[in-house]
C-alpha cells in the first residue's frame, strides 16, 4: 500500500492560546486513518478532517478492550524546524501490543510516513512557544459489529494530534510518589507491556486513592509478592544507590518506555553504571537507612524527566535529594529536552 487518499479540512479550526493550552483537549484540523480486513489487510489509507467515528455500538474495543495506542511528541526546534524523537521506537511497541492483543501488524515504515504525511498538513499546529509540543496519538481499535467474545475480524488504525504545553510551566519540580500496596498494575504473563486501555483502566481507581491524599502517582509493587519495584502511573522509574543506578528490568509487566531506553544509553554513555534488575522495597528502605538511596526520578514522554522528592511506603517516608531536583534528574531533563526541541546536539541520531 503506498497511496495516502487526501481530504482537507475546508473548515480549520481557530488555534488555542499557546500559552494555556490543557492536555489532550485540542485537536488538529486533520487525522489519519486507514482499515483492516481479512480480504484486503489494512487499506484505504486516507487523511481526513478530525471529526467523529462511526462505529457500531456492539464493536469489539468497545466491549472487550481491544485496542492498543501510543503516546510521542513533535518538537519545534529554534528556527522552526519541526523534529520527532525515535518515531521508529514507537510504532515498533505498538506492533507488540498489537501482537499481545492480537490485532494485526502495520507496516512500520508505512506508519511513519502516514504520520509525516499527516504533520506536515497541520505543521501549523505544532507550537512555537518554549516547552510546548505537538503530542501525537496513534491507536487501533477493533472495530467487528459482534458481540462474540473474540478477537475483531475488522480493525482501524488512526493518529490524532494536539498541541500541549509545558508539562513544568515554572521548570523542573519534584513529585511526591506513593507505594501502593493494595491494587496492582499487571502481573507478568499478563498485557502490562502492551500500552493498552485495560493497563490504564486497571490504575485509575489507585490513582484516585493517591490524588486524595496528596500524592501525584503510585509506584506500582509486582503483582504476585507484592516487594519488587515496577514503574509508577504512566514513567519508568529510576533509583540511584550508592553509585548504581538501578531500573527495574523489563520481564513484562511494565512498559518498555522509549524515555527509560535513552535514559540508558545517556547514562551509560556518561559512564555511569546503569543496572536493569529486580529491586525489593526492601532494598531501598535499607539503602536509604543506610544513606545510600539519594536520588529517584521517573522517565516518560510526558515530563520528560520526573525527580522525587518523596517517596512513601507504608508510614516510611524517604526523603530524596532534600526535597529538591537531583543533579543526575536536572542533567537527564537539560540533555534530553536539549535533543528533543534541537538545542543541542544529537550525537546519538535519535531526532528526525
Ligand atoms: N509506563 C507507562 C505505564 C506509560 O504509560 C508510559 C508513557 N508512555 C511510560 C512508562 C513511559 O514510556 P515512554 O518513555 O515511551 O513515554
Amino acid at each position: 500500500m503506498s497511496e495516502i487518499k487526501i481530504v482537507r479540512n475546508t473548515a480549520p479550526k481557530q488555534k488555542p492560546d499557546e500559552n494555556n493550552l490543557v492536555f489532550g483537549k485540542y485537536f488538529t484540523d486533520h487525522m489519519f486513518e486507514m482499515d483492516w480486513n481479512q480480504q484486503q489487510g489494512w487499506h484505504d489509507a486516507r487523511i481526513v478532517p478530525y471529526g467523529p467515528l462511526e462505529l457500531s455500538p456492539a464493536c469489539t474495543c468497545l466491549h472487550y478492550g481491544q485496542e492498543t495506542f501510543e503516546g510521542m511528541k513533535a518538537y519545534r526546534n529554534p528556527h522552526g524546524e519541526i523534529y520527532l524523537f525515535r518515531p521508529m521506537e514507537n510504532f515498533k511497541r505498538l506492533n507488540r501490543s498489537n501482537e499481545r492483543l492480537c490485532i494485526p501488524q502495520i507496516d512500520e515504515e508505512f506508519a511513519l510516513k502516514a504520520l509525516l504525511e499527516l504533520i506536515k498538513m497541520d505543521k501549523d499546529w505544532v507550537p512555537h512557544t518554549e516547552g510546548t509540543s505537538l503530542y501525537i496519538r496513534p491507536f487501533v481499535i477493533g472495530t467487528e459489529p459482534s458481540l462474540g467474545a473474540h478477537s475483531s475480524s475488522e480493525y482501524k488504525f488512526l493518529i490524532i494530534m494536539c498541541p500541549v504545553g509545558a508539562y513544568y510551566a515554572t521548570g523542573l519540580n519534584p513529585v511526591s510518589i506513593f507505594v501502593e500496596n493494595e491494587y496492582v498494575r499487571a502481573v507478568r504473563g499478563g498485557m502490562g507491556f502492551a500500552k493498552t486501555g485495560g493497563n490504564y483502566a486497571a490504575s485509575l481507581k489507585a490513582q484516585d486513592v493517591a490524588a486524595e491524599e496528596g500524592f501525584s502517582q503510585v509506584l506500582w509493587l509486582d503483582g504476585v509478592e507484592r516487594k519488587y519495584i515496577e514503574e509508577v502511573g504512566a514513567m519508568n522509574v529510576f533509583f540511584v544507590l550508592g553509585d548504581e543506578v538501578v531500573t527495574p528490568a523489563l520481564q513484562g509487566s511494565i512498559l518498555p518506555g522509549i524515555t527509560r531506553k535513552s535514559v540508558i544509553e545517556l547514562l551509560s554513555s556518561w559512564g555511569y553504571k546503569v543496572s536493569e534488575r529486580r529491586l525489593s522495597v526492601d532494598e531501598l528502605l535499607e539503602a536509604y537507612k543506610k544513606g545510600n538511596f539519594t536520588e529517584m526520578f521517573g522517565s516518560g514522554t510526558a515530563a520528560v524527566i520526573s525527580p522525587v522528592g518523596l517517596l512513601r511506603y507504608k508510614d516510611i517516608d524517604m526523603k530524596l535529594s532534600d526535597g529538591k531536583i537531583g543533579e543526575l534528574s536536572q542533567r537527564l531533563y537539560d540533555e534530553l529536552t536539549g535533543i528533543q526541541w534541537g538545542k543541542c546536539p544529537d550525537p546519538f541520531g535519535w531526532t528526525m
